[in-house]
């Protein structure tokens, strides 16, 4: 890369985090993970160093949150409130510590007393008293100017408004943390995704009143501007805290040495589910005050403190039950109920297990105190339990040899294929006659990749299913309206939509219509082989008379399995039925197999964003049908890109550059004369 191209890709990354920092700061609605934001951060500050040419005024190395809403006032802070630095690992904290004493010049073997301070994942405030009396509260905003929140804050208890002890300072910024406790969050989950934001956003209402509805709390740990303090090292400070009247953090530590600085972490974070508020870290601070004056700051931290974080991504809890979920084929899926904890700004309250075998390989049981990690989108799991924390009479999970939804027999197979026994244990009933399978399978079939049946989501299917209005596919399409118009929630007009997008999608290729059954091992691609290979529904019907099953075998991709599954699903009676049923009310299209004169012929097409209720896989079987080809990236071989909403930006300037014809999804439409 050369020196434009890393200024290029410097100066976006600091606008995204930029755009980060107003969505958490500002709106307090994150539109990242913390883990996400760290390592973007990091990523930042390692450019910064590697090219002494990459500044930015707006680089994280140099400003601290965010400026302050425009819907305050502002107000100055008489000494700044900054940042910290951040360690992750004990090689993290031992530079730490020599960055200390090489700056100080001190001798190597000198002990450094740290104060150890949990690191409340909340908002900092500042409070000014001035003769006692709390007189002005404002937000860090961007460290110098801050948002005047006075008002908001006077509504915490935990904040006293008029102390009158002997060695209360004349003036004095006590600063601290305003954050909601977990058991008070609960009430309030379903506005804000962690404690966090909820306590920044009930903190900065307009309105004092609202404000006053949450019950926020504030714990105090250090000052900004004095007249008057005579304390001479953190640890005395946080005493005096006390006596004056503020709470202070019950786990603060002075502790010494690198070594007991991670034993101690290593014991709050075991600690860190039963707790009733969300810390993120430790921050270690030196303790001495003569010591920090003489260290200083940097741009936007002091040198002598630093945030020594948990892993984003993982954290200790507790394994409080576990529910055993059941797929669409049957499949068991054991699934940890745990205690809810914050991983990287997301509240987790369930893992999953996977299968029986983890479960035995990993010896995972109720009660046991579990290590779960949560990276990306990737749902959260169990990477290991604390066998040493298991009660004596903690005993081993066993899965249930009966389908806990309908007592059939639950079975791990044989795969001929690869001579193994499954990991996965199933219910062995067939059909329509498991509750939970059934449930899944409607889900299925009302789908985006099946028949993508607008506003008939999963919600939607388990409540139809408790009212008894469908059991089976067909019962989609004999939905009894007038019933549905007199229920909660629904209207003439919610009815009228539900019932024009369900018609709508009466017609349907037999690719769709295949995929929608939902049968084992036939996925969208498989459902594309089989309708190629039938052509039409009778066709593919007809496999219920005659047993051409092999003949199956010759397409190319289909496999002993695939045939196997498909066997096994037209030799049950429900599912027959389902088959007649349904082709009374829908028209089934026969496959058009690909003629190479189509109208989209020799041409190339690649999607970005999201289109208006066509999914990716319908567009692509359109496509394909009209002899067009999809590729998977913007290059010379494209001929179209069909721009959805919210388009990748990317891919669009990318395409723009290369001349590359750029569409919408009417344009494109219209290319097969399908608009009217
Ligand atoms: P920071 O890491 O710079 O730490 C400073 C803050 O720690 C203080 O302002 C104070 O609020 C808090 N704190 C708690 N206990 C303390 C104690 N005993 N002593 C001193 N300070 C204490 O915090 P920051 O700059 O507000 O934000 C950084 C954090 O916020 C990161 O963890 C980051 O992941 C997260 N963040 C996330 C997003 C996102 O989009 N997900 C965006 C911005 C920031």
């Amino acid at each position: 890369m050369n020196k434009k191209e890393i200024q290029k890709k410097y100066h976006h990354k600091i606008k995204l985090i930029n755009k980060y920092n107003d969505h958490y700061y500002d709106k307090s609605k994150p539109i990242v993970n913390d883990q996400i934001y760290d390592n973007l951060k990091i990523e930042i500050l390692q450019l910064e160093n590697d090219y002494d040419f990459l500044k930015s005024e707006k680089s994280p190395s140099k400003v601290v949150g965010h400026k302050p809403s425009k819907n305050f006032k502002k107000s100055i802070h008489k000494v700044p409130m900054l940042s910290l630095g951040n360690a992750f690992s004990e090689e993290d904290l031992n530079n730490f510590e020599k960055k200390i004493k090489n700056f100080l010049s001190i001798k190597e073997n000198f002990k450094i007393y740290y104060s150890a301070e949990p690191k409340i994942d909340g908002i900092s405030a500042s409070l000014t008293y001035i003769g006692g009396k709390f007189c002005k509260g404002l937000s860090r905003g961007d460290g110098k100017e801050g948002e005047d929140i006075t008002e908001n804050l006077a509504t915490i208890s935990d904040i006293p408004k008029v102390i009158s002890s002997k060695d209360f300072p004349k003036e004095i910024d006590i600063r601290g943390e305003v954050f909601i406790q977990n058991s008070d969050f609960k009430s309030i989950s379903e506005k804000f995704a962690n404690p966090r934001n909820a306590a920044s956003g009930s903190l900065r209402q307009k309105n004092p009143n609202e404000t006053k509805k949450i019950p926020l709390k504030f714990i105090a740990y250090t000052f900004g501007y004095e007249k008057g303090l005579i304390v001479e090292n953190q640890s005395n400070f946080i005493k005096k805290l006390s006596e004056w009247g503020f709470k202070t953090n019950p786990l603060n530590k002075l502790i010494s040495g690198v070594k007991n600085l991670v034993k101690n972490y290593n014991e709050i974070e075991k600690k860190r589910t039963n707790l009733d508020f969300d810390i993120d870290g430790i921050v270690y601070k030196v303790n001495d005050f003569a010591m920090q004056r003489r260290l200083g700051n940097v741009a936007n931290a002091p040198r002598w403190a630093i945030a020594h974080k948990f892993s984003s991504n993982k954290a200790v809890s507790k394994i409080l039950d576990i529910e055993i979920q059941i797929g669409r084929t049957g499949a068991l899926t054991p699934v940890a109920k745990i205690q809810p904890i914050n991983i990287g700004g997301v509240i987790v309250s369930n893992a999953t297990l996977h299968n029986e075998d983890e479960i035995n390989r990993k010896d995972i049981r109720i009660g046991d105190t579990a290590v779960i990690e949560r990276a990306g989108d990737v749902i959260p799991h169990i990477l290991s339990v604390d066998k040493k924390k298991r009660s004596k009479d903690s005993k081993k999970f066993i899965l249930p040899k009966n389908c806990p939804s309908c007592g059939s027999e639950t079975i791990k197979e044989f795969n001929k294929v690869t001579k193994k026994v499954d990991a996965v244990r199933r219910c062995s009933s067939e059909g329509y006659y498991c509750e939970k399978i059934s449930i899944e399978k409607l889900k299925h079939f009302v789908s985006k990749e099946a028949f993508n049946i607008d506003g008939f989501g999963k919600k939607i299917v388990e409540n139809f299913w408790k009212l008894e209005l469908i059991k089976f596919p067909q019962d989609i399409f004999n939905l009894n309206y007038s019933k549905i118009e007199k229920l909660d929630g629904w209207g003439k007009l919610s009815v009228q939509n539900l019932k024009y997008s369900i018609d709508q999608k009466k017609t349907i290729s037999l690719e769709r219509f295949i995929y929608s059954l939902g049968i084992r091992h036939i996925g969208l691609e498989n459902a594309k082989l089989l309708s190629k290979h039938f052509v039409s529904f009778s066709e593919f019907k007809n496999l219920s008379k005659q047993a051409v099953y092999e003949d199956m075998l010759n397409i190319d991709g289909i496999g002993e399995t695939q045939v196997t599954s498909i066997k096994s699903f037209f030799s049950n009676a429900a599912n027959i039925k389902v088959l007649n049923e349904l082709e009374k009310v829908l028209f089934i299209k026969d496959t058009i197999r690909n003629l190479d004169d189509g109208l989209l012929n020799n041409k190339t097409f690649l999607v970005t964003g999201k289109l208006n209720g066509i999914s990716r896989a319908e567009i692509k079987s359109l496509i394909e049908e009209h002899s067009g080809k999809i590729i998977s990236s913007v290059s010379k071989k494209l001929n179209f890109l069909i721009v959805g909403e919210k388009p990748t930006k990317r891919k669009v300037d990318y395409a723009k550059q290369l001349k590359i014809k750029v569409i919408d999804q009417i344009e494109f439409l219209e290319m097969l004369n399908k608009t009217s």
